[in-house]
């Protein structure tokens, strides 16, 4: 063997320049990581969907006739982190070079780049070639500590690289059709949703494994894993939603039901772990999405499709670009100073809070919730009661099937909690009961009255929304944006006011009986 190249579970793309050709002097190594499952508590579907995806890869480079070692965690256990394990296999084949693609986390990058190797041993790094926006260009873009917005990124991304647009123009005259894309299902689209597609792959050995080896985990297992964890099923995957589901993406792209337990993802795409693990190409879901526009003859609108290419195009793109370019001081960022730890029912979705309920059931039942689920209930309910932001993110980071740190971070941190204090979005996203009810069905199954602000059975959501809007005045009431909040906040009566904050001062003590 002349060179080890690893390829880490995030990196699985068969198209990497890597794989054009077979050289039996390379060996791919692909290995399971006591270090990688234990830096938070995960979900255990995510590890699954993980081991599975990266045995598959691994099975099918040896097909193509590539040198491959999959090592499990059987293999593995011993060693507590990567290095050791690295050093040691480059003794024993005696490899001189160590190759690797830059890896989208931080704290991995670091590790690789600096790791000590045996002497006479040298390290490249490749792209991963999976982003559309080169590494090397970021910081043509983003700017550290400096407050940037989507929208202008997103524009520029577009022009770019030409997509939707009719010469310098976009297509249809707006650039974002966000205004057309706020409505809640009736009673009539709820039965309308279409079932998601789901896969069953076998991961009863992974999770043997995982017992064996005493590996801690959270949420429901499935034996038959649903998440797409090749090639071939992110493509089929990517085919149904271009076919069932983007006709309608953007219209109830905000949306949220509890009538429906087992069209649980909506018109969401559900493609994100098969993205994150590089086993589909952003730009490739972009193209497939945009043919299916053009070839629907108008049963796709424009507004559908601009909507789902600016969360590829230019959100998932911008969040990267605000975590490189602010990390590692980005991870300790916590603006509001939020402190509070996490009640109970974040790890078993016990509590009488229906929209917290049913977000947090989903999320621990599938490791899956939508943005609005992880965004105005979860990340709003965990805003608003001034969470301790390291254990937010732990959280985020451990539940859901595509939470890698580079897209998590800057999703929780930055965009949910305001703990950046601005740099990724403009204003705190922080909403009261008024805003749930709008959007979805759960209010009206809710224990609590969502109209109410005092009382015992009040929605918590408005008096703990009036405190923290209330304690953050200094900061938040600078943004134009927000004016309006504090003139009603001002027009209510005193003693209005201290009922309120009251009401939120009992259930802050006791967030736990919520
Ligand atoms: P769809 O709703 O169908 O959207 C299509 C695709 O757009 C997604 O697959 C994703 O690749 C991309 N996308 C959409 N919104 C975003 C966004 N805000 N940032 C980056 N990409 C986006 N996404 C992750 O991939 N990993 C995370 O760990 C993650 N954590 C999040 C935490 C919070 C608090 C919030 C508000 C959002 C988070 N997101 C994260 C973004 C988004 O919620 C998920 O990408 C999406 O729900 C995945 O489901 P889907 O594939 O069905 O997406
Ligand atoms: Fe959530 Fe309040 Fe509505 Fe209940 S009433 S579902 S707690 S927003």
């Amino acid at each position: 063997t002349e060179r080890i190249r690893l390829i880490l579970g995030d990196q699985l793309n068969p198209s990497h320049s890597w794989y054009r050709s077979v050289d039996p002097g390379t060996l791919y190594l692909i290995a399971e990581l006591k270090q990688e499952i234990g830096y938070v508590k995960h979900h255990i579907q995510k590890i699954c969907a993980f081991f599975c995806a990266m045995a598959g890869f691994a099975k099918a480079l040896k097909t193509a006739g590539h040198q491959v070692l999959h090592l499990t965690l059987d293999d593995t256990h011993a060693y507590e982190s990567l290095p050791p394990l690295i050093n040691d296999l480059l003794t024993f084949t005696g490899a001189n070079g160590f190759e690797f693609q830059r890896p989208d986390e931080y704290r991995l990058k670091q590790q690789l780049e600096t790791m000590q190797l045996p002497d006479g041993v040298s390290r490249t790094i490749w792209e991963s070639e999976h982003f559309l926006l080169p590494f090397d260009e970021l910081n043509h873009y983003f700017k550290a500590d400096t407050a940037h917005r989507m929208e202008t990124f997103y524009r520029k991304m577009r022009r770019r690289y030409e997509l939707l647009m009719n010469g310098d123009e976009p297509e249809g005259g707006q650039w974002n059709y966000d205004a057309n894309n706020r409505e809640k299902l009736s009673q009539q689209e709820i039965e309308a949703l279409p079932e998601p597609l789901c896969f069953a792959n076998d991961v009863t050995d992974i999770k043997a494994r995982l017992d064996k080896h005493k590996v801690e985990y959270f949420g429901s297992y499935h034996s038959a894993l649903l998440w797409p964890v090749t090639r071939q099923q992110g493509l089929q995957l990517l085919d149904y939603f271009c076919q069932q589901l983007l006709p309608k993406f953007g219209r109830f792209q905000d949306a949220m039901t509890c009538q429906s337990e087992t069209k649980w993802s909506l018109y969401h795409c559900r493609l994100s772990f098969a993205m994150n693990a590089k086993l589909l190409h952003p730009k490739q879901v972009i193209d497939a999405a945009i043919t299916a526009y053009r070839q629907a003859d108008g049963a796709i609108t424009i507004a559908q499709v601009e909507g789902f290419v600016r969360q590829i195009l230019g959100w998932r793109e911008y969040v990267r670009g605000i975590y490189w370019l602010n990390m590692p001081q980005y991870a300790e960022k916590n603006a509001l100073n939020g402190h509070r730890t996490l009640p109970k029912y974040f790890w078993d979705g016990e509590t009488q809070m229906r929209c917290m309920r049913e977000s947090l059931g989903q999320s621990l039942e599938y490791a899956y919730g939508h943005h609005i689920q992880r965004l105005m209930v979860i990340g709003n309910f965990a805003l608003i009661t001034g969470m301790d932001p390291d254990l937010v993110d732990a959280w985020y980071l451990g539940v859901y099937i595509d939470a890698i740190e580079w897209v998590e971070m800057p999703n929780t941190r930055g965009m949910s909690q305001f703990a950046d204090g601005g740099l990724l979005a403009s204003k705190p996203y922080a909403a009261s009961g008024n805003y749930i009810n709008k959007m979805s069905d759960y209010c009206a199954n809710c224990h609590y009255q969502v109209k109410q602000k005092t009382g015992s059975k009040a929605c918590p959501f408005n008096a703990l929304y009036w405190h923290f809007m209330n304690e953050h005045r200094d900061r938040i009431a600078r943004n134009p944006r927000i004016g309006m909040v504090y003139r009603n906040w001002d027009k209510m009566s005193d003693e209005n006011r201290t009922a309120i904050l009251s009401q939120a001062g009992t259930y802050l003590a006791d967030l736990d009986s919520l």
